[in-house]
């Protein structure tokens, strides 16, 4: 096997390449050969023939044509000037424009035949000529690839150092990928499709050798994924909790429902995990509503009848306590103790509740990130359970394991992460989704709205306020920004305080009340003695006023899909029939089209994908958390089928004796060597 080829040498042995443009390739992340042949082109420039009918407007293309005029030409001023031709093309008379081009001129006559490349506008039957070449077509390339270039490196140049980097090292190109699977996807080889990608013939070349490095780069992604996988579990010593099957059952008749086929399946797998020797680390996603507490309640008794505690965290106060109150009331019967800790618990009562915890007379704790400062110190913490954290990870596992501690942890989401994501963002977990909802949900009745319409819709709000019912209002923002004039939640609570006066009550929230404020407003909402409540996105996770039936959302357009059906999600929670208006006056057609997919589906998880097609994935998470990985050929949300059967296959390798051993997986193996992930290192 040649260890050194090479592939593997610095750019710089390509002739042509000095230290400047070493420089620059470096900076864009080219060191050796081999990086510069993974330097695909993100586009083809197509210079086939093409019959004008077919070509769209303002798209580019080739034409062979018979000039049929003396050519003309205007000065606009010293410098700039446009020469026009009619050029007869098949049966078409088109314009042809040179701009600033005015030696051209001499060059033309009528009836010579040339070919031209440029912007066709369809409307006025011309085009802009980018490229021109005296004389019939000639078939050479007939696509050039363009590649992102930086600096003063040109496209032809790099173009050039990529040919003789070919010419000269394709021998030495390596097959990377299993026989088996080469054969099994009928994928082609590493060298030819490699040339394909920066030499093609034509438009299908591309495809199949894209194909090829879209499954090869996900393959090697998602083989690191899995590997680091298996060595944390198998390098974690986890607790291997030994939970009561009977008692479990028990409780669950206790249930004031039956559980969905989706939440006993989810159940399950949780409690598989707790009984095996790894650590848990599993993603349990879950649409609003699809009841996701209870799922919790179940593995929380699970762990304490295995004679654990437990923890259960989420990002805010509010829910805190909403969700030590649903505990309580599910588990308090069994005789857990459930107890609540959050920044608010101070002095001697914190001190209390800390002695209790280590002294194993509390059995779950409920609260924020509070949970984990170093003071607390749990007695037995078995399981960790996370409501609405993307962000919880990397920082707390390492606060958990500092304090010598190794609870299975489940981190549950109502964010619809489309799969897509969550194979790749949370490639290393093991994911559960309840993808059922309890029978007899109504759907919640959209619709987009004009602000324009806004007295109709608080006639609409009026009417379910006088039947009983209560409603939410949501605006973005607490404060006038000019930069995205967006709706004052304060202003709105006036003007709202104003509109029903002596009707109804109207409750203001947001991020900056104090704690005992804001628990003093949700529990008048909740108790129905304020009937409408102002708020920002802080009620956007988890809380529950089941009379709550109707939402109005100002500015709907600023919001992702995903976080409007989240918030969407705060009505339609108990029997009557709940409604969502949306507010909004979007000035692009896709923000159009996103109002327009709210008001059809009451699916979080078809919302996802569609937030992900039309914001793409640095968005979906903002940008700074994403930590999503880049590819180079591969596209997340189009190569999505690819990336599973990746996922897949990469899973099987991982755990087949063979792939330890076998001389064909060894760049495989080299791969996982080099990445680090053999030595149990952390991908973050
Ligand atoms: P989420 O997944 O959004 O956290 P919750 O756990 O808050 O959802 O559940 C929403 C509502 O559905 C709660 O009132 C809960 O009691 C109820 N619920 C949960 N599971 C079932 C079920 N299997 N059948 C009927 N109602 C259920
Ligand atoms: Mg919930």
């Amino acid at each position: 096997m040649t260890v050194n080829n090479s592939l593997e040498k610095s750019v710089s042995i390509i002739k042509g390449i000095g230290a400047e443009t070493e420089s620059i390739l470096a900076s864009m992340g080219i060191f050796t050969v081999q990086d510069l042949l993974e330097h695909f082109p993100y586009r083809y420039d197509d210079y086939r023939l093409k019959d004008l009918q077919d070509v769209g407007h303002e798209e580019k293309v080739t034409v062979e044509g018979k000039v049929q005029s003396e050519p003309s030409l205007v000065f606009y001023n010293r410098k700039r000037s446009r020469l026009t031709i009619h050029l007869l093309v098949g049966t078409n008379l088109i314009k042809v424009f040179f701009f600033n081009q005015p030696y051209i001129k001499k060059n033309l006559s009528i009836s010579d035949t040339i070919t031209v490349t440029g912007k066709w506008d369809r409307l006025r039957g011309a085009i802009t000529a980018q490229q021109f070449k005296l004389g019939p077509y000639q078939q050479t390339t007939d696509f050039e690839p363009v590649y992102s270039v930086r600096g003063s490196l040109t496209v032809k140049a790099l173009r050039k150092f990529i040919k003789l980097a070919f010419q000269l090292y394709e021998n030495e190109i390596e097959e990377n990928l299993p026989e088996f699977l080469i054969n099994k996807y009928k994928l082609m080889p590493r060298k030819e499709a490699m040339k394909l990608m920066h030499f093609p013939i034509a438009q299908t070349d591309v495809k199949k050798a894209r194909r090829r490095f879209v499954y090869e780069e996900f393959l090697y992604f998602q083989l690191k994924m899995q590997a680091l996988r298996k060595f944390e579990r198998e390098h974690s010593k986890g607790l291997s909790q030994q939970y009561d099957l009977k008692k479990l059952r028990q409780f669950n008749e206790t249930l004031p429902f039956a559980l969905t086929d989706a939440q006993k399946r989810v159940i399950n797998e949780i409690c598989a995990d707790l009984k095996s020797p790894y650590r848990m680390n599993r993603l349990l996603q879950g649409d609003v509503g699809s009841g996701k507490t209870v799922v919790a309640a179940i593995a929380l008794f699970a762990s304490w009848s295995a004679g654990y505690q437990g923890a259960l965290m989420v990002p805010t106060e509010i829910l805190a306590e909403q969700h030590t109150a649903s505990l309580q009331a599910l588990l308090g019967g069994a005789g857990l103790r459930v107890e609540l800790l959050t920044s608010s618990v101070k002095g001697k009562k914190r001190k209390e509740l800390l002695g209790r915890l280590k002294n194993n007379e509390i059995d779950i704790l409920v609260g924020t990130h509070a949970l984990i400062q170093d003071d607390v110190h749990f007695s037995s913490l078995g399981l960790v359970i996370t409501d609405e954290q993307h962000r919880f990870g990397v920082e707390q596992r390492r606060v958990l394991r500092e304090k010598g501690i190794t609870p299975d942890v489940l981190f549950m989401t109502a964010t619809p992460i489309p799969r897509t994501l969550a194979i790749t963002a949370f490639g290393e977990m093991d994911v559960s989704i309840i993808d059922e909802m309890p029978a007899g949900r109504k759907k919640i009745e959209t619709y987009w709205v004009k602000h324009e319409m806004l007295e109709k819709v608080l006639g609409f709000v009026e009417k379910e306020l006088v039947a009983g019912r209560q409603a939410y209002v949501i605006c973005p923002l607490i404060e006038e920004s000019e930069k995205l004039d967006v709706q004052n939640a304060i202003d709105v609570y006036q003007m709202l305080s104003d509109y029903f006066h002596g009707k109804f009550k109207v409750g203001l929230m947001h991020g900056r009340l104090h704690p005992e404020e804001k628990e003093n407003v949700m529990q008048e909402f909740s108790d129905n003695s304020l009937q409408i409540l102002v708020s920002t996105t802080v009620v956007e996770v988890g809380v529950n006023v089941p009379n709550a039936t109707t939402m109005v959302i100002y500015d709907a357009e600023r919001f992702g899909l995903s976080q409007l059906h989240q918030l969407r999600g705060r009505v339609g929670r108990g029997s009557e029939q709940s409604y969502c208006f949306l507010l909004a006056n979007p000035k692009t057609e896709i923000g159009k089209e996103r109002m327009k997919i709210m008001t059809e589906t009451n699916d979080g998880f078809v919302l996802s994908e569609k937030d992900l097609e039309l914001r793409g994935p640095g968005d979906f998470f903002g940008k700074k958390q994403s930590g999503l990985p880049e590819f180079k050929v591969a596209d997340m949300v189009h190569d999505y089928r690819a990336l599973e059967t990746a996922r897949s296959d990469a899973n099987e390798l991982i755990n087949s004796e063979y792939f330890w051993k076998e001389q064909s997986y060894s760049p495989l193996r080299k791969y996982l060597q080099k990445s680090g992930v053999m030595e149990g290192e952390k991908l973050d």
